[in-house]
């Protein structure tokens, strides 16, 4: 493709503003930049500038609105941070890309990192996260996963063991949530303090369907109706240990901990700390008839 210089008849003052203009009603809704306008009008911006004294000034004179032209006399830094603090605001929980922005400010993506340095650095400075973010993930499963990690090392977890399994929510997002690590750990025994699940709760109907015990697919019924509260209070109870066999991930990695009804919430055992326990996996599956006979609360034949 070959490119031809196009040039206006005529110079004067008006003839430079019809062109802004007829350039402004091409766009169709776009807004009109200044790069824009470099690529679609006949003169190029900076005449314009030369002889209005400015972008803006021209944009004022040919009679554009803000809307159609959003403008920054003085583009500086602070300007550039004001449209990512708006588009934080406006966004929550979403990084901010220099595309974006750059279209907020109506200038082109790259002018912003040319004039202002690096586009993680501007980021940090409204406290934005400059990293694309990946998946989203909800407090439930970032506090889901705390308590997968406290389960797994029988302690308050650190900041560190966020990177490797078994965690699968990785440091970013407690940081983007909840500005740092301490502070999302407050959110979650906040939220464990505030559970409203932490009396007696009547089941509401059995769960289907319901495997034998013996079978490969058996599964505890619906483990998920114990909120994530009552596990969490049950654990610590027991120190993140099988009740029966004291098995226990942080001594032995392969260990997985479940908590378990005691009177099967099948057959109308409640989601209760009294009712619940914390059993290995291996434990778990091996629990027989007595468990099923035996009363709700009572430890009778388990041991
Ligand atoms: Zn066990």
């Amino acid at each position: 493709m070959k490119f031809e210089l196009t040039t206006l008849d005529e110079y004067s003052d008006e003839s430079l503003l019809a062109e802004l203009r007829r350039v402004a009603d091409s766009l169709q809704g776009q807004r009109l930049t200044r790069e824009r306008f470099d690529s679609l009008g006949r003169v190029h911006s900076s005449t314009l500038h030369n002889r209005f004294g400015s972008w803006a000034a021209a944009l004022d004179k040919a009679g554009i609105s803000e809307s159609v032209a959003p403008r920054f006399r003085v583009l500086n830094r602070e300007a550039v941070l004001e449209t990512l603090r708006e588009f934080a605001a406006a966004n929550p929980g979403k990084s901010a890309t220099e595309k974006e922005i750059a279209e907020r400010l109506g200038m082109h993506r790259g002018a912003i990192t040319r004039r202002f340095g690096k586009w993680e650095t501007i980021l940090a400075e409204v406290g934005l996260d400059p990293v694309p973010l990946g998946r989203r993930y909800t407090d439930e499963e970032c506090f889901e996963n705390i308590l997968t990690l406290w389960t797994h090392y029988g302690r308050q977890p650190n900041f560190g063991e966020l990177k490797c399994p078994p965690s699968v929510v990785g440091p970013k997002a407690y940081i983007r949530r909840w500005g740092g690590w301490r502070a999302a750990l407050t959110a979650f025994v906040k939220s464990i303090n505030e559970s409203p699940e932490l009396q007696a709760q009547p089941v509401q109907s059995a769960p289907s369907p319901v495997f034998q015990k013996d079978t490969p697919q058996y599964a505890e019924p619906v483990p998920r109706s114990i909120s994530l509260a009552l596990r969490y209070r049950v654990l610590v109870r027991d120190k993140f240990r099988c009740v029966i066999c004291g098995a226990s991930p942080a001594k032995d990695g392969t260990v997985e901990l479940h908590v378990d009804h005691i009177f099967p919430w099948s057959r109308g055992g409640q989601n209760t700390e009294e009712n619940l326990r914390t059993l290995c996996f291996k434990c778990n599956l091996g629990k027989g008839d007595k468990v099923e006979n035996a009363q709700p609360g009572s430890q009778e034949g388990l041991r």
